[in-house]
């Protein structure tokens, strides 16, 4: 038996899970806004997974194990291919990004149509099958408050907010990473509160003194502090 897990959340305006389904099992209660519901009979497809924008869809393969001990995940994952950690125990995590436990990458499922997601099969105790959201990707420091013997000359925090040192940013691009949003999660420089005023121009360096040329070089998006406000709030009162 298989049946994806949705960690939708949020009532935005999104729906292509609706539409991936063969067979109409996630719909929507009263229109776009409203959370996607799923109904009995998947067909483990994994359309669901390859196209939700949000990550939010994992799929459970029940049947994995007959001695049901182990369970496999299917979750998305949108790293360059170097970083696929294939046949490697990883870190599970929930969808608060709370430690689960542990796993193993089995395979890997990729789309000809769909070239930056591909979909991994994660092994993990069928106890943790509903938990599992995703999985640590790098051991990253991050946290507490930056102090003097925190300095390093030799290797500099970059990203002040999130601590980032230039040790650890080179390393990401020395894998391959060359689109800042996708440094941005995996090392978490321009994640914290100044939104990468600082850091971005030094990482820029950075990605020079490694020899990338800047047409190489993926810019980051950036995203302006935004709260949703309704119409009404602008009327004046009187
Ligand atoms: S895996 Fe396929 S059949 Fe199952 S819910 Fe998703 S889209 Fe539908
Ligand atoms: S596609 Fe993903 S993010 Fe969008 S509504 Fe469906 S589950 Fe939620």
């Amino acid at each position: 038996m298989v049946y994806p897990v949705i960690r939708c959340v949020q009532e935005i305006p999104c729906d292509p899970c609706v539409g991936s389904c063969p067979k109409n099992l996630i719909t929507m209660k009263d229109s776009i806004l409203s959370l996607p519901e799923y109904t009995e009979g998947c067909l483990g497809c994994s359309s669901c997974v390859m196209l939700c924008p949000g990550l939010a869809i994992t799929l459970v393969f029940n049947n994995y194990d007959p001695n049901k001990e182990k369970a496999l995940v299917m979750m998305p994952f949108e790293f360059v291919n170097e970083t696929v950690p294939l046949g490697c125990e990883v870190t599970t995590t929930d969808l608060e990004g709370n430690v689960v436990g542990k796993g193993k990458v089995v395979a890997v499922k990729t789309k000809e149509s769909v070239d930056k997601r591909r979909l991994l099969l994660v092994e993990v105790p069928e106890k943790d099958k509903l938990l599992v959201a995703g999985f640590h990707i790098r051991d990253i420091y991050h946290g507490e408050p930056l102090t003097e013997d925190m300095q390093d000359e030799e290797d500099p925090i970059i990203c002040r907010c999130e601590r980032v040192r230039k040790s650890e940013i080179v390393r990401e691009i020395r894998m391959g990473v060359r689109d800042m949003n996708q440094l941005k999660a995996v090392a978490r420089p321009s994640m914290g509160g100044c939104g990468g005023k600082t850091c971005t121009d030094i990482i820029l360096k950075i990605f020079k003194e490694e020899g990338v040329p800047m047409e190489e070089i993926t810019l980051p998006t950036n995203r302006p502090l935004v709260a949703e406000i309704h119409l009404g709030d602008f009327v004046k009162k009187k």
